[in-house]
């Protein structure tokens, strides 16, 4: 499964398209907050989990 290992320094160059949180918007803060948190101690399944969560949240409450 996880043959390759992401580097740690990754998107110096290339940053990978996460959603940003709306300005003003607790939903969104939230879910960055916890995913900073998850990025902080290497777990990347939380990260990329909180990525999908706030794309959901995105669609459904900024409809962009
Ligand atoms: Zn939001």
């Amino acid at each position: 499964m996880a043959s390759t290992q992401q580097p740690q320094g990754y998107g110096l160059t290339e940053l990978p398209p996460e959603p940003r949180a709306v300005p003003g918007c607790s939903a969104c803060l939230d879910i960055c907050v916890r995913r900073k948190n998850s990025r902080s101690r290497g777990d990347h399944s939380a990260v990329s989990d909180a990525n999908v969560k706030l794309r959901q949240h995105h669609a459904e409450a900024h409809n962009s």
